[in-house]
């Protein structure tokens, strides 16, 4: 087990305990931002056959003086020419046989000829070709060359189940009413949200009081691909989750150099991979986006690394990358960063006034002026 670690290495670390996911075939109309789990071959050539990229006519390019002899549409089997003659040819529609080029239809039948108006066949993709990749996010673009390529449905990983259990006696669902002492639960709905941006499905356990029993119970009971805890990871006597993961579980690192969320914990509970994350809101959504998103989901992106140039003055962490919340906006050709509400890792109105943290290297401030590093969160 490791304690401490920078989050390059906390990553280095989940990195070597991957979920196992099934293959699954999907629809086309299923596949956005699903993951390809097999390298496509092409099924045809792309084009399929030469065709025409502008309407006009099809023509020999050696000709000056031609007669059109008739007209050919997209869906048309190839026509035929013969020296002299041309044919009115639409966009997409098989070049005819004896033709070289095309005239475009504002140039008039005996204007200039263009060979580069013709799409060759195979010009873009040859059958056979590897053209998407396993691993690859299936974008919109992506899903179109996949029908291109003559996929009616792909192959793609099973979307990982997440278990989602919060810890605290103190910690009570929203709707109903607070009792002294008593917070609402509020983590797993942010957990639940994040997990969905990434393509995961979030399976919402009820909060767990704190204590051994009802923890070990309830991470047994789970049927999940890996699990996210939120809360009892810290030094406290009530710290449960880090407990049982040192006596009962197998765990490969607990704290991170990063503030706010510095206790998680990254092991297995009987195989399965448990992410331990801090209670405090902003700690765990940050813990989420920096540490969790990557290993689950490599592939997509919640923040950008960016450069800003500061406009109020924020103070480092000794030891640790310090992530204090910034609104980034774009003033001239720079981006620059501001900064306006309680930090406290316990605010995560924090997270919303905000669009983006600094990252800020250990024992480093960032005073006004400053051009520092940032993450600026996509929406
Ligand atoms: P812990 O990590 O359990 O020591 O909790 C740290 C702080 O976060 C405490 O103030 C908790 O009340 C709060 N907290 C823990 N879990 C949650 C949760 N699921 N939702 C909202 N606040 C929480
Ligand atoms: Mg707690």
């Amino acid at each position: 087990m490791e304690t401490l670690v920078t989050i390059e290495r906390a990553l280095e670390i989940v990195r070597k305990t991957p979920l196992s996911l099934a293959t699954e075939w999907v629809p086309l109309t299923e596949a956005h931002r699903r993951i390809l789990s097999e390298d496509l071959q092409s099924k045809v050539d792309d084009p399929a056959f030469d065709n025409s990229a502008m309407d006009g006519w099809a023509v020999r390019g050696e000709d000056s003086n031609r007669e059109e002899i008739g007209v050919t549409a997209a869906g048309d089997p190839p026509a035929h020419i013969d020296s002299g003659q041309a044919i009115r040819i639409m966009t997409g529609a098989p070049i005819p046989k004896g033709a070289d080029a095309i005239v475009k239809v504002e140039d008039g039948i005996n204007g200039k000829a263009h060979t580069n108006y013709i799409r060759k066949q195979a010009e873009n993709l040859r059958k056979g070709e590897t053209a998407l990749h396993k691993g690859q996010l299936m974008t919109p673009a992506s899903i179109s060359l996949a029908a291109t390529m003559g996929y009616d449905s792909i192959p793609v990983q099973t979307r990982p189940r997440i278990a989602i259990v919060s810890t605290g006696d103190e910690l009570i669902r929203p709707g109903q009413q607070l009792k002294e002492g008593q917070i609402y639960e509020s983590n797993s709905f942010g957990l639940c949200a994040l997990l969905e941006k990434v393509g995961c499905i979030p399976v919402l356990h009820n909060v767990v009081e704190d204590g051994p029993e009802g923890l070990r119970n309830a991470l047994n009971s789970l049927d999940c691909d890996a699990i996210l805890t939120s809360g009892g990871v810290s030094m406290g006597e009530f710290d449960y989750v880090r407990k049982l993961m040192e006596e009962e579980g197998d765990l490969h690192f607990w704290k991170v150099a990063m503030r706010p969320g510095g206790p998680p914990l990254f092991g297995t509970w009987n195989d399965t991979p448990l992410f331990g994350l801090p209670g405090n809101p902003v700690s765990s959504h940050l813990v989420f986006m920096l540490l969790v998103a990557p290993w689950l989901a490599p592939e997509i992106s919640l923040a950008k690394k960016v450069h800003v140039r500061m406009k109020d003055s924020v103070k480092g962490a000794p030891g640790k990358v310090c992530l204090r919340r910034i609104q980034i906006l774009t003033e001239g050709d720079e981006l620059v960063a501001t900064t306006h509400t309680h930090q406290g890792s316990g605010n995560i109105h924090s997270m919303v006034a905000h669009n983006g943290v600094t990252y800020l290297q250990p024992d480093t401030n960032a005073g006004t002026g400053k051009i520092i590093q940032a993450l600026w969160f996509n929406d």
